[in-house]
C-alpha cells in the first residue's frame, strides 16, 4: 500500500461550510466553484474572525509597547510567529521572519545574502519552470553583482532534468533557488536530493515552497534547506503576510535589507546597530494582524492534517486528468498525476485561455488564464497562455466533474464562432 492511501480520506464536505465564500452564488442560480486555488485561497470563518476579534478587542502596534493593548498585540503577534515555527518545525522562532509574501522573502535574501556575498562570475542555478518572484530577484542581483544565472532544464512532461546537475553544479554555485512545486505544471520536484547535491557542490539552497506549504508537510530541519519562503494567502490566510525562514546562523551574519523603527538595536544621527533577530529583518510596522490571521489558518490547516489535504488534492488533480485526457484538442502542461499536486493547466485547441476561462465563468467555476507569472515556462513548451484549475481542501469530485461540460461548451461556442465568423 502506498503511503497516500494510508491516510484517512478528508470529506471536504464537512469543511466547506466553514467557507463563507464558497456558499455564494456567482449569479443567480450558479454556485461558486472555485478553482483559483494557486493564485489565492479561500478563508474559513475562524481566520476571518481571529483578525476581526484583534480589530475589536486588542488591536495595538507591536514592539513592546506598555500599555494593556500593545501588550495583548504582542503576544497575539508572537503566538502567531511560534504557529508558524511549528508548522515548518523550525528550531527557533526567531528564525521565522514575518515578509509581505514569498516575494519579499526572496528579495530580502537577494538583496541582503546576495549582496554581502556574490562576486563576478559567482553562480546561481535555478530552473525552467521558476514563478517570476524566482527569476527576476536573482536577474537583478546578477546585474548589481556580476554573478551568472544558470537553469536546471525541463522534460516535455515538465519534470526537472536532474542529469544536468552533473554539470551545472561546480564550485562556482553559490545559490541553488527553485521551486518546490511549479505553480503551473502542478510539479512535485525532488526537494531532498537537489537540496543534498547542492550542498555537497558547497552551495546554499533557497526553497520557494509559495505551492508546497499549503499543500503538504514541511519540515524544514529534515530537509536541511537554508532558506524557505511562502505567502499566507495561499494557504487560508489573509493576503500581505508571508514568511521567510532561515538557518540562524546565515540570517545573523545577513545584514538587514529595510532599515527603519523595529530593526535596529541602536541609532544615532550618522549610524544605527542592527537588532536581533527577527526584528533585523522587520523594518516597520509588521502585517500584525495578517500574522495573526496566518496563525489562526495554519491552526485550521493543522486539525484537518496536511497528509489528508496532501491526499485529497492527489485524488481530485487525477479525475481533473481523466476528465480533460478524454478532451479532443487538449494539451495538459506538466506529468502525470503521480507526479503533481492539485494543479493542472492546459491548452484547448486555438482557442484563447481566456475565453477558456470566460466561457467557464459562466457555470460559476473560477479559474486562472495567462502564463501565471511564468512566461519563461510557456515560452518553453510554446504556448502564450494557458487555462489552470487549482484545488484546495474544500474541492469536491463533484467540482472537478463540472470541468467536462464547461469546456464542452467553450469548445462549442468558440467553433461556432470560427465557423460562422
Ligand atoms: N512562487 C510561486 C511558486 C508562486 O506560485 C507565487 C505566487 O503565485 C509566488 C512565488 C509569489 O507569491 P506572492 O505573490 O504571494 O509573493
Amino acid at each position: 500500500m502506498s503511503a497516500l492511501m494510508q491516510v484517512s480520506p478528508l470529506d471536504p464536505l464537512a469543511y466547506r461550510s466553514d467557507f463563507p465564500i464558497l456558499s455564494r452564488e456567482v449569479r443567480p442560480g450558479v454556485p461558486l466553484i472555485y478553482f483559483d486555488n494557486a493564485a489565492s485561497t479561500q478563508h474559513p470563518r475562524e481566520v476571518i474572525q481571529s483578525m476581526v476579534r484583534c480589530y475589536e478587542e486588542h488591536y495595538a502596534n507591536v514592539h513592546r509597547g506598555i500599555h494593556q493593548l500593545a501588550q495583548e498585540s504582542d503576544e497575539l503577534f508572537d503566538q502567531a510567529r511560534e504557529k508558524v515555527r511549528a508548522f515548518i518545525n523550525a528550531p527557533q522562532r526567531e528564525q521565522c521572519i514575518f515578509t509581505y509574501g514569498a516575494t519579499s522573502g526572496i528579495n530580502i535574501v537577494a538583496r541582503s545574502w546576495g549582496d554581502a556575498n556574490l562576486k563576478p562570475g559567482d553562480e546561481i542555478l535555478l530552473t525552467e519552470m521558476e514563478h517570476h518572484a524566482n527569476l527576476v530577484p536573482w536577474q537583478q542581483l546578477a546585474e548589481r553583482s556580476g554573478a551568472v544565472l544558470r537553469h536546471i532544464p525541463l522534460t516535455e512532461d515538465g519534470l526537472l532534468q536532474l542529469d544536468a546537475l552533473d554539470t551545472l553544479l561546480t564550485e562556482r554555485t553559490k545559490l541553488v533557488a527553485f521551486v518546490a512545486i511549479s505553480n503551473v505544471l502542478g510539479t512535485i520536484n525532488p526537494v531532498g536530493e537537489i537540496i543534498r547535491r547542492g550542498h555537497q557542490a558547497g552551495a546554499l539552497v533557497l526553497l520557494d515552497g509559495a505551492q508546497s506549504v499549503p499543500h503538504q508537510k514541511t519540515d524544514v530541519q529534515a530537509l536541511d534547506v537554508d532558506f524557505l519562503v511562502f505567502s499566507g494567502h495561499k494557504m487560508l490566510g489573509p493576503s500581505g503576510v508571508g514568511v521567510l525562514y532561515g538557518k540562524r546562523e546565515l540570517l545573523e551574519a545577513m545584514p538587514p535589507f529595510l532599515g527603519g523603527g523595529g530593526m535596529i538595536r541602536r541609532v544615532r544621527l550618522d549610524s544605527f546597530e542592527p537588532g536581533d533577530l527577527p526584528a533585523k529583518f522587520e523594518a516597520g510596522t509588521p502585517p500584525i494582524v495578517s500574522a495573526i490571521g496566518l496563525g489562526a489558518a495554519i491552526d485550521y490547516l493543522n486539525r484537518i492534517g496536511m497528509d489528508a489535504i496532501a491526499h485529497h488534492e492527489r485524488l481530485l488533480v487525477t479525475r481533473a486528468h481523466a476528465i480533460l485526457e478524454k478532451i479532443e484538442g487538449l494539451r495538459i502542461l506538466g506529468p502525470t498525476p503521480e507526479y503533481k499536486a492539485g494543479i493542472v493547466s492546459f491548452s484547448l485547441d486555438q482557442i484563447h485561455a481566456h475565453d477558456v476561462a470566460e466561457v467557464l465563468d459562466r457555470s460559476g467555476i473560477a479559474i486562472r488564464a495567462g502564463h501565471h507569472c511564468a512566461m519563461p515556462l510557456h515560452n518553453r513548451y510554446n504556448v502564450g497562455a494557458t487555462a489552470r484549475a487549482s484545488f484546495y481542501l474544500y474541492n469536491t469530485l463533484a467540482e472537478v466533474e463540472q470541468l467536462a461540460p464547461g469546456l464542452d461548451a467553450a469548445k462549442r461556442v468558440f467553433h461556432r464562432k470560427r465557423n460562422f465568423g
